[in-house]
């Protein structure tokens, strides 16, 4: 049996096997702590819950308009307008099942084979892989050592003749990074002059600390025609804690999205309509759950960062968003692979290693469950990693013994 060579290629997603080895070893009774998730656990909103029951109680569940439902179209340029401050029409919104599959379709749209993508690193695991399954070449420019915001003259050293889009995601997941307001209007302003497509993954942009703010890429933008490359992504999984109904949208001129609905047609026809119904009444409902979940993460935040500043052989740059944080292990010479697995084994915590990212020697923390997970989850890491700590750990009712150096 073969499988094409397109699919050999693409790299299985390490965050869903780590969340399939936590599983298998919490099923297993093991105490594991789950510091490699990618997913808020606050409620769904009310709104959503009583708009997609409303729906389901109908009976009547049918496709929908491929671009998406027009209650959740009117939702979403009511969002863009509030959140951006750009007023958009109908016919530069389509909907999707998930941001994910919203990149996969605009890749899908804009990329010929041999195109490049410039992605900066550490950037989202699945980027390079959607770039490369739609023929096109990612392109990972570095940030300076210690640094989560690439320099622009590196981006623009790394732009070629074959160069279509340039993919920026701030907040930014695994760094928390917020990338700053200069930046930003230097990319947009590079892009609109060299006609390269700026695509914003702004799947985080509510959850940020300490009152900063992920700028709009619009704010910078001179062409508002519609020709205008820029391109907005966004989706109710994280500011609404809503992975599991998978919807997500692109925001961009009317050629692109009608050429997307033609992409999203022919592989999905349409997003769920319960899904669809559940974001609609997200977005239309009480917003207070979306403070909520971002004054929790900020308290994350200051807790995970608070426990690693006392750990002595790591190195911290405090996330400016997210519920990520992408703490420096180079001190302990392990590549991040080795260290995320031994941290597994000895300590039972999952972490998942920088090099998926791009970033070889770090370790993606998430702070988005709870402060006894962070808390515990950092002591359990020191534990197994710090020479100075005792050498016995109680983990549940097991006590464990350091037999390592
Ligand atoms: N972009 C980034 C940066 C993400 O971290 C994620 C989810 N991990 C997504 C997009 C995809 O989100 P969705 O659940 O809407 O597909």
């Amino acid at each position: 049996m073969s499988v094409s060579q397109l699919a050999r290629e693409i790299r299985e997603s390490a965050t869903l096997r780590l969340n399939e080895a936590a599983r298998l070893l919490r099923e297993r009774g093991e105490p594991v702590i789950h510091l490699g998730a990618g997913e808020p656990k606050s409620k769904v909103p009310f709104d959503a819950i009583l708009s997609s029951s409303v729906k389901l109680r109908s009976a009547d569940i049918r496709y929908t308009p491929t671009e998406g439902i027009p209650s959740l179209i009117q939702a979403i340029i009511r969002y863009t307008e509030e959140n951006y401050n750009k007023v958009i029409g109908p016919e530069n919104v389509i909907v999707s099942s998930g941001a994910k599959q919203a990149l996969y379709n605009l890749m899908m749209t804009i990329i010929n084979p041999q195109d490049e993508v410039i992605i900066p690193a550490p950037y989202w695991v699945s980027y390079p892989e959607i770039v490369k399954m739609v023929y096109g070449i990612p392109v990972i420019v570095r940030a300076e050592d210690g640094r989560f915001q690439p320099r622009m003259e590196d981006i623009t050293q790394a732009v070629s003749s074959y160069t279509k889009a340039i993919i920026i995601n701030s907040p930014n997941n695994p760094s928390g990074a917020v990338y700053s307001e200069d930046f930003i209007a230097e990319i947009v302003e590079f892009c609109e002059k060299k006609d390269i497509y700026l695509i914003m993954d702004d799947i985080y942009h509510k959850l940020v600390f300490d009152g900063k703010i992920a700028v709009p890429c619009y704010k910078y933008a001179k062409d508002n025609s519609d020709s205008s490359k820029l391109i907005v992504i966004n989706g109710v999984s994280k500011m609404y804690a809503m992975t599991g109904f998978r919807i997500g949208w692109t925001i961009a001129n009317r050629k692109i999205i009608t050429a997307m609905i033609n992409v999203s047609a022919q592989n999905t026809s349409c997003p769920s309509v319960v899904s669809q119904a559940a974001a609609t009444g997200a977005l239309n409902g009480v917003q207070s759950s979306v403070e909520s979940l971002r004054l929790t993460l900020e308290n994350n935040r200051n807790i995970m960062v608070n426990e690693l500043k006392s750990f002595s052989g790591v190195k911290i740059v405090p996330p400016d968003g997210t519920f990520y944080c992408l703490p420096d292990f180079r001190a302990y010479h392990m590549s991040s692979n080795d260290l995320s697995h031994f941290l597994l084994e000895k300590a039972l915590v999952v972490t998942v290693p920088g090099s998926e990212f791009g970033l070889e020697g770090y370790l993606r923390l998430s702070y988005c469950g709870s402060v006894k997970d962070i808390t515990e989850g950092i002591a359990r890491i020191k534990w197994a990693l710090d020479p100075e700590s005792p050498n016995e750990i109680y983990i549940g009712d097991r006590k464990l013994r350091r037999d390592w150096k």
